[in-house]
């Protein structure tokens, strides 16, 4: 079975399964570069270049799903390259429709059922990698705009009391 790190893409050699088999399994996991780089970054809450220039977007959030940090690659694709993104709950971060309403982020009737909240807080209290979680949110800039679905491809991991999300854009 072939192994790929799921943060950066690269091969990182065979991996001996228990089960034969023929097909090009990938087993995802971390790579050392990626770990170290996560690790550095997860401590002084500085993205270091290697992760600023991922090849995808990159969010870090708090256990209160608070984003503390985003690449270079997810501000722009959240049409947040020139304004701030750190310690803002991911709800008005990702422009969830819910955000807007009273309580906000986190606080609502709807917020039960939220799929991006439960995998921050699942990835935070299993210390379990997810990978390629689906997740879709109503999505729009003000209270009165009509929304639009927004669908990721989302994988998580905790590293240093923080959790990485890497999103694929659906
Ligand atoms: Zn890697």
């Amino acid at each position: 079975m072939k192994r790929q790190c799921a943060w950066c893409g690269k091969g990182m050699g065979q991996v001996n399964s228990p089960i034969k088999s023929t097909s090009q399994e990938i087993s995802h996991g971390i790579c050392s570069t990626c770990e170290f780089h996560m690790r550095a970054s997860s401590s002084t809450m500085e993205l270091n270049e290697y992760i600023e220039d991922f090849p995808h977007p990159i969010v870090i959030a708090d256990n209160n799903r608070i984003i503390i940090n985003a690449n270079k690659l997810a501000r722009v694709a959240l049409r947040k390259d020139f304004s701030p993104v750190n310690k803002l709950p991911a709800g008005k971060v990702f422009e969830c429709k819910n955000a807007h309403l009273p309580g906000g982020c986190g606080k609502t009737v709807q917020c039960g059922t939220c799929k991006l909240r439960k995998l921050i807080m699942d990835t935070f209290n299993s210390d379990k990698q997810f990978l390629d979680e689906l997740i879709i949110l109503d999505q729009t800039p003000n209270a009165n705009d009509s929304s639009r679905a927004l669908k990721m491809s989302v994988s998580s991991l905790k590293i240093e009391g923080v959790v990485y999300l890497k999103i694929l854009y659906l």
